[in-house]
């Protein structure tokens, strides 16, 4: 049997005891070594000028491409191809850094003991899998600097968001923790050595969220981080229900899918608190964080920004973009213009500055994946689709499928409120988007299955996007 399947049989009691284990070696893992000495420079960093965040980054980039040059065999065969010494690495590593080729994800996946930086200091502590849409996981290596660099980031966001140290926090992620099966309560375990409850996203039905929203009021989180689609069901749950909760977190933090903007509405009518996003993949790219003011703010501290348009361009402002990747966070595997497969919209005005104190720039969306793009012959590429529901009600669950660049398919999963005159709405919003000429079928279904991770994808589109 392997750890997991033992970890599912075990009863609730035991269950707390070994996530309480695992959460304590975690803890050692994260915050010690250099942690506090990252949390003090990026807290302190939160508030530099621009300029002072280029000179940083400047000379970051120089650490790493001089240690990829002597310890990654992949790096260093680029480099000697491209004729670099070390010198012009220390003087112009942004120079250098332009001329070097992206890393795909195949290649990661394909090349990764060629990629790992085997320099003494940085040993693989931790092996991280990502499981990608394909289902085939990548492997990432990570070492204890490495995780603890990436740690202090995340909790200087935390702070910023108003937490301290030893925060109470819930999470709603893929992770299984109970059985699938299983139909009575407990669905959650507690983590005592991080004061963390993790609630299962593979129970939010009508029955169990009656147990589950009690739960989580008698635990009153500070912080509540995970999937939007998780909170957003349980906001909607103590919405229709007329819920009073005990508390109000003080953070609600979503990562992993693309937070909507009828998400946070009513995640805000539940909790009283607005859901910040955070983006940053989990083979270690950079950090994407939203303030108070929801901007959300590139940390520059995490890595090195490229953003690349449909056609490879550079993108440009107001332009949908491909976020390129250099990594500050994950020296061990290290990622030099990764091409994370996420996609951005990137502001019509690039120097605004954001009052909330911190002076780096901002995206002004999250789109998601690429698959979240739509594209038909009239519209050409249109992003996020949130905003067609705007003004709908009764409908608890749906999911957007473009089959062609003609026919768009919509499965909806219904509720009371729901009336015929909400498919007219809808499809109105969504011609109004995608234009006249597409062909538009709405279904209502029982239910629409979760995506890889027990992700939920509200958008699909099977077909490869044209280049314009
Ligand atoms: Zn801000």
């Amino acid at each position: 049997m392997d750890k997991e399947k033992i970890f599912l049989s075990l009863p609730h009691f035991f269950k707390n005891i070994a996530v309480s284990l695992l959460g304590n070696k975690n803890k050692r893992q994260r915050k010690k070594g250099n942690y506090n000495s990252y949390l003090n420079l990026f807290k302190d960093s939160a508030s530099w000028p621009k300029n002072k965040l280029e000179n940083y980054q400047k000379e970051e980039l120089a650490k790493l491409l001089l240690e990829v040059f002597e310890f990654s065999q992949y790096y260093q065969k680029i480099l000697i191809n491209l004729k670099v010494s070390k010198e012009d690495i220390i003087n112009a590593p942004f120079k250098v850094l332009n001329k070097m080729p992206f890393l795909e994800k195949e290649t990661l996946k394909n090349d990764l003991e060629l990629l790992v930086n085997t320099i003494p200091n940085r040993a693989k502590d931790l092996v991280n899998f990502t499981s990608g849409t394909t289902g085939t996981p990548t492997i990432t290596y990570y070492d204890n600097d490495s995780i603890q660099k990436s740690f202090a980031l995340l909790n200087r966001y935390y702070n910023l968001s108003g937490l301290k140290e030893g925060f109470k926090g819930l999470r709603l992620s893929g992770r299984i923790i109970v059985k699938p099966n299983k139909v009575k309560p407990p669905f959650w375990v507690f983590n005592s050595s991080e004061n963390q409850l993790f609630v299962s996203t593979y129970h939010l039905n009508e029955i169990n969220l009656k147990p589950i929203v009690e739960k989580i009021n008698k635990f009153k989180p500070e912080l509540i981080e995970g999937y939007p689609s998780a909170i957003y069901i349980i906001s909607k749950y103590i919405n229709a229900n007329n819920i009073k909760l005990s508390f109000i977190p003080k953070c609600i933090s979503t990562t992993a899918e693309t937070l909507y903007d009828y998400q946070k509405e009513e995640i805000f009518r539940a909790f009283k608190t607005t859901a910040l996003n955070q983006y940053s993949s989990s083979e270690g790219g950079v950090f994407i964080t939203e303030c108070k003011n929801g901007k959300l703010h590139l940390n520059l501290e995490s890595g090195i920004f490229e953003f690349y348009n449909l056609k490879g361009e550079n993108a440009k402002p107001g332009e949908m973009a491909e976020l390129v990747s250099t990594s500050f966070r994950n020296s061990k595997t290290p990622l030099v213009r990764y091409k994370t497969g996420d996609w951005v919209k990137l502001p019509e005005n690039l120097s605004e500055v954001c009052s909330c104190g911190m002076n780096s720039s901002f995206v002004e969306k999250i789109i998601g994946r690429e698959d979240d793009i739509l594209f038909t012959e009239e519209k050409g590429y249109v992003g996020r689709m949130d905003t067609a529901y705007k003004g709908l009600v009764g409908i608890s669950k749906s999911q957007i499928i473009q089959e062609s660049p003609n026919l768009i398919i919509v499965n909806q999963v219904i509720d009371e409120d729901y009336t015929k005159e909400m498919d007219v709405k809808f499809i109105k919003n969504l011609r109004d988007r995608l234009g006249t000429t597409v062909n538009i079928k709405i279904n209502n279904v029982e239910n629409i299955p979760l995506g890889a991770n027990g992700k939920f994808n509200a958008v699909i589109r099977k077909f490869e996007l044209p280049i314009e």
